[in-house]
């Protein structure tokens, strides 16, 4: 592993990764996830990387939607391949606009209501 810079150590260190449960307030929702987080292994303290900060976000942002009952683009992908079917005419068939499941598939996030429309397939 690459050595990062500590800023408590001011200077670059060996670091660990460890598994993380972090707890984040959105929208007055707790959301529970688990996260990792880099330890400087001389200081012990936190040290943030891109890659790890951004596969964070990614397991929040799965959190968050499962919490609100959010289709995933799994399952979207699912529904597409089991009635074999593109995007659009999903979409069509649905009676949502033309672009709708192109953008979710695209991270958009679908609303609620259409969440729960499109998880009865
Ligand atoms: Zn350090």
């Amino acid at each position: 592993m690459e050595k990062v810079r500590c800023v408590y150590c001011d200077c670059k260190r060996d670091y660990e990764v460890i598994d993380e449960e972090y707890v984040y307030v959105e929208d007055d929702m707790e959301v529970r996830y688990g996260g990792k987080k880099a330890i400087c292994n001389v200081c012990k303290h936190e040290i943030m990387i891109d890659e790890i900060e951004d596969y964070n976000q990614v397991q929040f942002e799965k959190a968050y939607k499962e919490m609100n009952g959010i289709i995933s683009v799994e399952v979207i992908n699912q529904i597409m391949e089991k009635y074999n079917i593109g995007k659009r005419s999903l979409s069509l068939v649905l009676g949502l606009g033309e672009i709708t499941i192109t953008r979710y598939l695209d991270g958009y996030v679908p609303t609620s209501k259409n969440s729960k429309y499109l998880k009865k397939y």
